[in-house]
């Protein structure tokens, strides 16, 4: 959306093609119980306006899903850009022509649009994926995929309810419905470490004050290696006391927010006796929450170290597996072999459920560019470019590809997402202002640039902890075909460090591109 606003302003004729019927992407489909932010509000809200700044109240620290999209539906409303979004609106197939130098967009319907440029916007998590096994469609009773949740209410009251997945999301999920479910049964693969969000309403007293330190709260998470409020302490694990270093790890663990995670110790994630030392510290807390000391095991991860992996916030989450309607099986030690039409089977034995959920999340950063036929110059196919990893030019830009702007494509910074959304933005603005400016009509990033940033990509990845563990962040989903082997799939540098490669690009003119 953001990304439209700034084309319209130069002048461009934009059209959104977005599969929902509404604004909101990821606060659009995910609107399971429970789902809310891990970043705090206010620093997540766009920063660009003072107007819509100064009009926007967040009533808690980490927002609910209803009120972010409540947040980008208003946004949408004040800069009037609905007339610029074609809904209901999946795009199938992208296909760049040679002879007319105009990318072809098609949609399931027959429809085709055609463009100078192509800007992907398509979603870092937002391909959703079920697991592998057979009989999902088979199942008799209500089921629902977490990232695909319904608008309807659904009512778990007295209900057999099963959850499938403890990432993030699954985490979420599990304490909402744990409250009503008459009987809550969650399969597990593999436990996260979680920790508590502690999150609070904001009365409107907070809220002024937050307002008036908009300024200084963005100047710092600009600052801050993933653009969280949270800035990673200076200080190694091994040079403070046992006693200091105890205290701090307890001041992190009743704070709200990610601080535990970005704002620890700085060899947290690249020495592994530090890393250990902060698992033991976690795990103890997990230890201390659960009662039963079997389950308690079953739910500290064994293959991966505190924060290698993204870290679930919550609320109460251990405590629920104290509660008599809540079971906890492992499906590491009796797999899921399918889905029956009156519940599941494991290894072990059949269940019945009158819901299943699916908390099985994304095929992650890739998955949404998969799923579209892209095509570039001498129609070749974007994702057999990709395969055994992606290579772009900033994230943004990918050789034989061009006039494609990707927003928060592959090999980009993350982290406190909106905060990087918006310098991608405004850099694919930049470069498409520049074109118009000296009447250039074609961009595509040179090969030695693109070879040079995805090493530069790589190296950031070396000695990191995190990039020797399984998940979506090194491009392992299980769920998915082709995606079992570890790959750089994400940039794990800084953000500053990102934002002056960027920005040197354009202030030398754009040299690393094949402009004309
Ligand atoms: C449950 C959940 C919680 C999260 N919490 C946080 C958080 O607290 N902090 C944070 O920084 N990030 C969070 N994220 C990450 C979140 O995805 C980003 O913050 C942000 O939404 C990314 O914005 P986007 O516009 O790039 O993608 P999205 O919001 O995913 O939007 C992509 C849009 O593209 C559409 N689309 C995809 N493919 C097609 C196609 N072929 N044709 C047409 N339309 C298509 C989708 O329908 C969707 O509307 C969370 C993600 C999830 C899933």
């Amino acid at each position: 959306m953001y990304q439209l606003y700034r084309l319209r302003e130069l002048g461009l004729n934009v059209r959104v093609f977005e599969a929902g019927t509404g604004v909101g992407g990821t606060w659009y489909w995910n609107r399971y119980p429970g789902a809310r932010f891990d970043s705090e509000s206010y620093s997540y809200g766009y920063s660009f306006s003072r107007e819509l700044l100064d009009e926007w109240d967040w009533s808690e620290h980490f927002a609910p899903q209803p009120e972010t999209e409540r947040y980008l539906n208003f946004f949408a409303d004040k800069f009037r850009l609905r007339e610029n979004i074609q809904f209901s609106s999946r795009v199938e197939a992208a296909r760049y022509d040679d002879d007319k130098q105009r990318w072809e967009i098609m949609l399931p319907d027959g429809r085709q649009h055609t463009a100078r440029f192509l800007v992907t916007a398509v979603g870092p998590l937002s391909a959703p994926t079920y697991p592998r096994v057979e009989g999902i469609d088979g199942f008799r009773g209500e089921a629902y995929h977490t990232g695909l949740w319904p608008k309807h209410p659904v009512r778990f009251e007295g209900k057999r309810v099963a959850v499938i997945g403890t990432g993030a999301t699954g985490v979420q999920a599990i304490q909402e419905i744990a409250k009503t479910a008459g009987h809550l049964t969650v399969f597990q693969r593999r436990p996260n470490w979680c920790t508590p969000l502690h999150n609070r309403p904001i009365d409107k007293e907070e809220m002024d004050r937050i307002r008036a330190g908009y300024e200084e709260l963005f100047a710092r998470c600009n600052e801050t290696a993933a653009c969280f409020v949270h800035t990673i302490d200076p200080r190694g694990t091994f040079e403070v006391t046992d006693e200091v270093r105890e205290a701090f790890w307890e001041k992190l663990y009743s704070e709200p927010g990610f601080g535990i995670w970005q704002g620890n110790f700085r060899d947290m994630l690249t020495d592994r006796s530090a890393n250990k030392l902060i698992s033991d510290f976690v795990a103890r807390k997990i230890r201390e929450r659960v009662k039963d000391p079997e389950i308690a095991e079953m739910l500290i991860p064994k293959d991966h170290g505190f924060g290698t992996r993204r870290v679930p916030q919550e609320t109460f989450y251990y405590e629920v597996y104290n509660q008599p309607n809540v079971d906890l099986v492992s499906i590491l030690e009796t797999p899921i072999e399918r889905i029956t039409p009156a519940g599941l089977e494991t290894s072990e034995r059949a269940y019945e459920f009158d819901i299943i959920v699916y908390a099985t999340g994304f095929d992650a950063i890739t998955g949404s560019f998969d799923r579209i036929d892209i095509r570039g110059t001498g129609g070749r196919r974007l994702k057999e470019k990709w395969t055994g990893g992606p290579s772009t030019f900033l994230g943004v830009m990918v050789e034989d590809f061009p006039n494609m702007f990707m927003c928060v494509g592959p090999h980009t910074a993350l982290g406190n997402i909106p905060r990087s959304i918006e310098y991608n933005v405004e850099w694919v603005t930049g470069l498409i202002r520049y074109m118009r400016e000296h009447g250039l009509a074609f961009a595509g990033a040179r090969p030695e640039a693109v070879k040079e940033w995805t090493d530069f990509v790589k190296l950031k990845g070396e000695g990191l902890l995190s990039n020797e563990v399984d998940s979506w962040m090194t491009g392992v989903n299980q769920n998915v075909e082709g995606k079992q082997v570890r790959i750089i799939a994400r940039y794990s540098g800084s953000a500053p460090d990102y934002r002056a490669w960027c920005d040197r690009v354009a202030a030398h003119g754009y040299r690393e591109l094949v402009l004309r």
